[in-house]
């Protein structure tokens, strides 16, 4: 499903954030990535969404050489990958359906469809009665909700969340777990940063851990392994 080979990135200031990265995520896995503030992380994710390009080494998503990509495949790939931010980034002019709408919009889905398939996801995110809400009438657990709705629209094979329960409360963020377990459920490999030790300790899944740029633990039903 996803597979990095020998994977360098140093960021044109010269900061070398990931140093020879190897993986593999089979299909429906559910990872953490864990480690400290600054060990490369969030680069390792962008790679995987080409938000980021290497400098050096390949990246497969979906059977997809994302270094070799055809341009008019690149929105193929996108498609195919949802992504969930620590900060929701949602489109604050618009409501939470148009929020999820937009995401199918894109893809130039049928107007018929995008209502039915909007309407489906809300309901699994369990925000059908706020579908009319702006985000800032929104709870931060309800936003990402919805932003958990619109990446999972177009029924993505690989869902990327960073840091995803990084301003929720404990209790919004043991929900917002659940969630994540029932997306992985159905069918979606999850790879997903976090700082939450309490949730990896306890929602126990693979951990790959990364310190200065390189993959220094992979352990099925591994611990979050740091005090925090
Ligand atoms: P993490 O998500 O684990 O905190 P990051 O991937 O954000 O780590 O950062 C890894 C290293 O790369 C850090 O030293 C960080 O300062 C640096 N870095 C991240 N983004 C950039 C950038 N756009 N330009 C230069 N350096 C960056
Ligand atoms: P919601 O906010 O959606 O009502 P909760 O925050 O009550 O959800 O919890 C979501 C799920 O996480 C529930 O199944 C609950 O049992 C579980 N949960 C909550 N707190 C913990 C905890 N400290 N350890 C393990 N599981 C928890």
């Amino acid at each position: 499903m996803i597979e990095m080979q020998d994977v360098w990135k140093t960021y044109p200031d010269g900061t070398h954030a990931l140093k020879g990265v190897s993986v593999k995520v089979d299909r429906n896995e559910f990872v953490y990535v864990v480690g400290p503030s600054g060990a490369g992380k969030s680069t390792f994710m962008k790679l995987m969404y080409r938000e980021e390009r290497p400098t050096k080494g390949s990246i497969f998503v979906n059977g997809f050489n994302l270094e070799k990509l055809k341009q008019r495949k690149i929105p193929y790939v996108r498609r195919n990958i949802g992504v969930i931010f620590q900060d929701y980034r949602l489109l604050p002019k618009l409501t939470v359906f148009e929020n999820v709408a937009f995401a199918m919009e894109v893809i130039e889905a049928p107007k018929k469809i995008i209502k039915k398939r909007t309407l489906e996801v809300l309901e699994l995110v369990r925000l059908k009665d706020k579908i009319h809400s702006l985000p800032t009438q929104l709870s931060g657990g309800e936003q990402q909700r919805v932003a958990i709705a619109r990446a999972i629209v177009n029924n993505p094979a690989v869902i990327i969340a960073d840091e995803p329960t990084g301003n929720l409360d404990p209790d919004t963020s043991w929900g917002i777990m659940k969630l994540m377990e029932e997306i992985n459920f159905r069918g979606t490999t999850i790879v997903m940063a976090t700082h939450n030790k309490e949730i990896v300790n306890t929602i126990r899944k693979r951990v790959l851990a990364i310190e200065q740029g390189t993959i220094v633990r992979d352990e099925a039903r591994g611990d979050y392994g740091y005090e925090n």
